[in-house]
């Protein structure tokens, strides 16, 4: 018999674009002798079909579980990576792939995942929170940080509101778009140097194992790796492995496996990390359902290790049904 997935892709975020692409190719690689697929829609209003049923509001979404053995959250940003979904799944009790309910919304806002990574000794960018009511930054906190800096909503992804900051008269624009984004505004330190992402596979058996680290190279004129360069520049390079001496490679590696149990995560995490001057890791950021077509970090790391995308989702759906 095989295993029923509902597969959940589209969701209430500037992410549903790139999260229709993700569900996408999860749905076409989920190996069809193995999995039975229920693609799951859900309008960037919030109301889910099935099929190609039609849409409806929350009553609707909890029947359409019915059967389903395990469902793969295929959401990026809010109202589907932030533990928001993960908390209507646990509430139907309906196994599921990926983090739960904390590690999502603690992942998704980087106010917090830094705290966490800070309190359990990882390196993180210097940065000041603006909440609500909070215009700029005071002079100290501006000469602290210095020129360049980045301003960043505190909950989203893809670089979606995000900018580099060069000088100050710059600022209060950068501020004013995150804001558009998000009440909560973070403005970092930048950090220079070279850009590494590690991804994090948690095993059937409990184990967890570090892919091999992706690094990423733009071209092209972009100030740094900002949407275009994600979805529309085809001149982004991905080292894979990143070239990396042992010991600076077992560093990241060690590292993005202490913030995946320092939030507490389940079944898969992406840890983005900056090499200060080339040698120091700090990490930047997580993503608790990072991008997932083909083309994407996450697979394309497993598939450099050997794991092939139908192989890699085998272990996430078996993860997640080893967990009961
Ligand atoms: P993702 O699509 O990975 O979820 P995101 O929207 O969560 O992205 P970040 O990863 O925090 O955003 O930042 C996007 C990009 O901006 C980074 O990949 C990097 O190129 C640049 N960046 C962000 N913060 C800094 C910083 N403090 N110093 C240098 N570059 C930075
Ligand atoms: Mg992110
Ligand atoms: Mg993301
Ligand atoms: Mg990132």
């Amino acid at each position: 018999n095989r295993v029923r997935v509902a597969v959940l892709h589209g969701g209430r975020s500037g992410e549903h674009e790139v999260s229709l692409k993700s569900g996408r190719s999860v749905i076409d690689h989920l190996d069809p002798e193995r999995y039975e697929v229920v693609p799951v829609l859900i309008t960037p209003d919030g109301r889910w079909a099935s099929g190609d049923g039609e849409p409806g509001g929350l009553a609707h979404a909890i029947g359409l579980f019915e059967g389903v053995d395990v469902v793969f959250p295929a959401l990026h940003g809010e109202f589907g990576e932030d533990g928001t979904v993960q908390s209507l799944l646990e509430m139907v009790g309906v196994p599921y792939v990926g983090n739960g309910v904390f590690a999502g919304a603690a992942g998704m806002d980087k106010e917090f995942t830094k705290k966490l990574l800070v309190a359990d000794g990882l390196e993180v960018a210097d940065g000041v929170v603006l909440r609500a009511g909070d215009e700029t930054l005071t002079p100290e906190e501006i000469d602290r940080l210095g020129f360049p800096m980045f301003v960043k909503p505190a909950r989203t992804g893809s670089s979606l509101g995000i900018s580099k900051v060069d000088a100050e008269e710059e600022l209060a624009q950068a501020v004013k778009l995150a804001k558009d984004f998000d009440t909560k505004v973070l403005v970092e330190a930048a950090v220079p140097g070279r850009e590494v992402d590690v991804a994090v596979l948690e095993h059937p058996d409990g184990r967890l194992e570090a892919g091999p680290a992706l690094e990423i190279r733009i071209d092209g004129g972009h100030a740094f790796f900002d949407y275009e360069a994600k979805y529309a520049d085809t001149t982004t390079i991905f080292d894979i492995p990143a070239r990396l001496d042992d010991e600076l490679r077992e560093a990241v590696e060690w590292q993005a496996l202490a913030a995946f149990r320092s939030l507490g995560c389940r079944g898969l995490l992406r840890v983005d990390f900056f090499l200060r001057d080339g040698r120091t890791p700090v990490v930047n950021e997580v993503n608790t359902f990072p991008g997932f077509t083909a083309a994407s970090q996450f697979p394309q790391m497993w598939a450099a290790a050997g794991v092939e995308f139908p192989e890699l989702l085998d272990i996430l759906v078996t993860t997640a049904l080893a967990r009961r």
